[in-house]
């Protein structure tokens, strides 16, 4: 009997490891020219893939290491010398991926089972079990902070007894401080390639279309095994954690990371346990080296909202995954693939991405997104770009996140847009005092670009959002506006489209 783990399975803690004769890895060149992922990315997959071979190797387990074009080429190569065999694999998050899988296993004359996935907390039987005691249609049930407080009793993470520690379920609003102007946040922990990752590195940029040439990007700094991982997550709770909580939502121009964890990616191979994070920061609140909105708000992202993206995304596709409740079709900015731009805060985002293959959360949702949802581009476009720029994306995790969050193609996961002018970046960063547009102004020559497309879009859009929850004032600002602010307005949002569309923005 032979464990199938995929490169988003490489826990080397998990239990079914003993369970099996042997263990195969697949390397398939085919997977990785399905679209031209960021490069960073492919060396992060294929290095963290043979690390973990090696590491399996020195522990005693046999393992099956197989590179070919195709899953289905491997695999005839596996059945040559383990005619029949029996495979275990656990269960994938993409949707249709147990099914696709399962039968190419059988084509190729085996038989593929599946074990619950430790890189997620609940297994589909359990989420399911929770929103199906819920009213689905019911949008203050089937929402993420019911979610998450359930999570919070279930597993006794920062409880008191019955009640939340600390006396509140959420400090989201003590995560919106922006930094003073000396701040600067600790360099976050750089892990060399050693000679493997060198080697995966030079054959990625010999081998595969990239999202960009290695040469535009940042040297390789990701973890790519579970020590390095570790060690990530410590210089995270050590360095950055007490100020992730105040700063949660803050940008500062020229910092890609600010005090984020960078352990997306990581958590998605199974390099660490998302448990394991929950509970080191837990410790950290315990001992008091950090504030209870710093840890809150790591725990919500981690036992709330990652879980809650993973199963409302299996339980909404396909539909999901086509959704565009506004109809928006705008081709994607050429921006947002050349990085040229003179919106500042733009041109950061798009550079952070093109750099190291990540942007900070609230670039994703505020910037990189919400440029989209006001531009009008198509959802499954952005969608497409996301999981072509980032480390960390797989179809479970940007699908939800883009399409669901970002783009609001999809009410199920929340009532309304995350859609804002030029004000709401002005507030939590300093990107628009470099800025050559001015946030101040709505219309005209120079005039925010976010600004005109954020208040038309509210405008074209308005049968649809006026009635959604928390958009009345919004609509109060809409509704005093008059005929020609309209105008100014409508005519300021085509000129930024249109240079959008040509470049030159
Ligand atoms: P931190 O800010 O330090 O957060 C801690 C951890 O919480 C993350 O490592 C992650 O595991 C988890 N987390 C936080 N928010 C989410 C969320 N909304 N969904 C799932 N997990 C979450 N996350 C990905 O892992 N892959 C993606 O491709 C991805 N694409 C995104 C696209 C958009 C438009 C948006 C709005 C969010 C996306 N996210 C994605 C979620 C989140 O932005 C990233 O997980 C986070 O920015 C990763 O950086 P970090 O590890 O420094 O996170
Ligand atoms: Fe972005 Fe507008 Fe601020 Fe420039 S002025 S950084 S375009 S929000």
């Amino acid at each position: 009997m032979t464990l199938w783990l995929l490169g988003t399975h490489l826990d080397r803690t998990a239990d079914y490891l003993d369970d099996h004769d042997r263990v195969l890895l697949i390397e398939s060149t085919a997977f990785a020219r399905r679209r031209p992922y960021h490069p960073h990315k492919l060396t992060l997959v294929f290095a963290a893939m043979r690390r973990f071979r090696d590491d399996l190797r020195d522990r005693g387990f046999t393992v099956d290491y197989r590179q070919a074009e195709t899953f289905g080429e491997a695999l005839d190569a596996h059945f040559d010398a383990y005619p029949g065999d029996d495979l275990t694999m656990p269960r994938p998050a993409a949707y249709g991926a147990e099914d696709r899988l399962r039968g190419l296993v059988e084509d190729h004359g085996g038989h593929l089972s599946f074990v619950p996935n430790p890189t997620f907390l609940l297994t589909p039987e359990e989420f399911d079990e929770w929103a199906d005691s819920r009213n689905t249609n019911d949008s203050d049930t089937y929402r993420l902070e019911g979610f998450y407080r359930h999570m919070r009793r279930d597993t006794g993470v920062l409880m008191d007894g019955d009640d939340p520690a600390g006396g509140e379920w959420n400090y989201d609003e003590q995560n919106r401080e922006t930094p003073p102007d000396d701040w600067e946040p600790p360099e976050p922990p750089r892990f060399e390639p050693d000679e493997i990752t060198r080697e995966v590195s030079s054959w990625v940029d010999a081998e595969f279309e990239t999202f960009v040439d290695s040469g535009e990007a940042a040297p390789f700094r990701w973890p790519v095994t579970r020590e390095q991982s570790l060690d990530a997550l410590a210089a995270f709770v050590d360095a950055r954690f007490a100020e992730f909580g105040p700063y949660q939502d803050a940008m500062v121009e020229g910092e890609w990371t600010m005090t984020h964890s960078l352990l997306s990616a990581s958590i998605n191979l199974g390099l660490l346990l998302p448990m394991e994070v929950i509970e080191r920061a837990e410790r950290v609140y315990e001992v008091g080296n950090a504030p209870i909105n710093s840890v809150e708000g790591f725990v919500r992202q981690v036992l709330g909202w990652r879980e809650f993206m993973r199963h409302v995304y299996r339980r909404s596709m396909p539909e999901m995954a086509d959704a565009n409740q506004l109809g928006q079709t705008a081709d994607l900015p050429p921006a947002y693939w050349t990085g040229e731009t003179d919106m500042t805060c733009l041109s950061e985002a798009v550079g952070h991405v093109r750099e190291h293959g990540y942007a900070h959360h609230i670039e994703r949702l505020m910037v990189l997104s919400n440029f989209a949802l006001v531009y009008g581009a198509d959802p499954g476009e952005l969608n497409e770009w996301f999981h072509q720029g980032f480390v960390d994306a797989f179809h479970w995790v940007t699908t939800p996140n883009v399409v669901g969050m970002g783009s609001f193609a999809t009410d199920v996961l929340s009532s309304k847009p995350y859609a804002s002018s030029g004000s709401y970046i002005n507030r939590m960063s300093d990107y628009c005092a470099s800025c050559p547009y001015a946030v101040s102004r709505d219309t005209g020559e120079g005039a925010c670009p976010f600004n005109s497309l954020y208040w038309t879009f509210l405008r074209e859009h308005e049968e649809r959002l006026r009635g959604t929850g928390r958009m009345g004032l919004m609509y109060s600002h809409v509704d005093d506006k008059d005929a020609a602010e309209w105008e100014a307005l409508e005519a300021r949002a085509e000129q930024v489209r249109e240079m959008a569309r040509q470049g030159t923005l």
